[in-house]
């Protein structure tokens, strides 16, 4: 049988290799390396295709993250609210400004911010929130934006899993302060290597973002506050430029892929499916099913889960686990005083999900094939249980 890999970057390059070929070889020969004219347009159709005034391009998404926060001021004293539930740069950036991390649980449906767990954790101190948009799927940002509201906090949105995902008719990071996303090659819309971008609908901001990722420098070689530097080169700003105009049809190509799992798990009832959203479209970076171990209470949920994707893995079926440890539990945060089971959700959910091979070239034969690998491992003894 085939081996499916988690995703296949090779096989969409296939896809767009003359066009891609094409601009880097032009840029190459321009000579503008650095900023330049092709990182100026691409700002301005991402601006656009987010639907925000303005678009500044960095090196990753984490220097996004840690720039947005900057961008606000926030800083030590300091609080941030964010998921547990997340890749570690959202959490971490908090840390690097300073400010402490106040993390909250999920809601175990849609993996996203609990809404009631947000306003519950509302201090005086309480600066900002930073919703992740986790695995391509959009946080209800009108009851979000209400409670930042009441409580005159910022809104970062972490947008690097769900570049073209909507919110009630609006793109993810147009609808909070500052949106921050990720180009690593993995996310929605790849770079061939790192790159990022921060938007906004204020000019301020945008202005103070580029004065912080050009080492706080505000007229040449003068400096009026301790910035980064955090480029976005401008060879990946050039195939991203011809990867955007393919990005919404390989989004729905991923809704395709979403919606043919969907039919193909409806009958396995011993796996919990990814639901949306209501009022939201998901752009599916990451189909990640939730696995319970209801046969042997000798294994953990997680051994459960690991000895599944072992056996997935043995039969050519490359699952991923995002992710196996939720961030309040994690040894760098141990200063932070969050006990085992002070977030439930994260941590049961940390134990069971599994997220399958996806990408927009996935085709029905391989989703058949990665479903009957899943049941057939599903109805494995589980004396072959033989890890930890
Ligand atoms: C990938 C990712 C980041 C960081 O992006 P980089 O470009 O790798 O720095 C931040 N937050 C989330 C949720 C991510 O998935």
């Amino acid at each position: 049988m085939k081996k499916i890999p988690p995703l296949d970057l090779a096989q969409q390059y296939q896809t767009i290799s003359s066009e891609v070929g094409q601009a880097v070889l032009e840029l190459l020969a321009s000579g503008r390396y650095i900023g330049g004219p092709v990182v100026a347009e691409f700002e301005r159709q991402f601006a656009e295709f987010v639907g925000v005034s303005d678009c500044v391009g960095c090196n990753s998404g984490t220097d996004a993250l840690y720039l947005a926060l900057r961008a606000l001021d926030i800083g030590p004293g300091d609080e941030v609210i964010t998921t547990s539930f997340t890749f570690f740069a959202t959490a971490e950036v908090i840390s690097a400004v300073g400010a402490t991390p106040v993390f909250v649980d999920i809601d175990p449906h849609t993996y996203n911010l609990d809404l009631d767990a947000v306003a519950a954790a509302c201090t005086p101190r309480t600066k900002a929130i930073m919703p992740v948009h986790l695995f391509g799927q959009p946080v209800d940002m009108t009851r979000l934006m209400e409670i930042a509201g009441r409580y005159n906090l910022g809104v970062i949105e972490d947008c690097a899993q769900a570049t073209g995902a909507v919110w009630e008719g609006r793109r993810v990071g147009s609808i909070g302060h500052i949106g921050c996303f990720s180009f690593f090659p993995t996310k929605n819309l790849g770079a061939c290597g790192d790159g990022g971008a921060v938007t906004t609908n204020d000019p301020a901001i945008a202005a103070r973002v580029r004065v912080l990722k050009e080492h706080g420098q505000t007229k040449r070689y003068h400096y009026e506050e301790i910035g980064v530097n955090s480029r976005l080169d401008a060879l990946q700003a050039a195939i991203l430029q011809i990867k955007l105009c393919h990005l919404d049809s390989w989004n729905s190509q991923r809704r395709k892929v979403q919606a043919v799992y969907d039919e193909l798990l409806l009958p396995v009832k011993s796996v919990i499916r990814p639901q949306e959203i209501a009022g939201g479209t998901s752009v599916w970076n990451q189909y990640t099913i939730r696995v319970q171990n209801n046969a042997d209470q000798a294994m953990s949920a997680g051994e459960y889960r690991n000895w599944l994707r072992d056996r997935l893995q043995d039969r050519g079926v490359s699952t991923m686990v995002y992710y196996p440890m939720p961030l309040h539990l994690q040894p760098v945060y141990e200063s932070l005083g969050y006990l085992s089971g002070a977030l439930p959700v994260c941590e049961q959910l940390a134990g069971e999900v599994l997220s399958l091979p996806m990408f927009p070239e996935l085709n029905r034969d391989e989703q058949t094939q990665v479903v009957w690998c899943l049941k057939d491992c599903l109805a494995l003894p589980i004396s072959n249980f033989e890890s930890v």
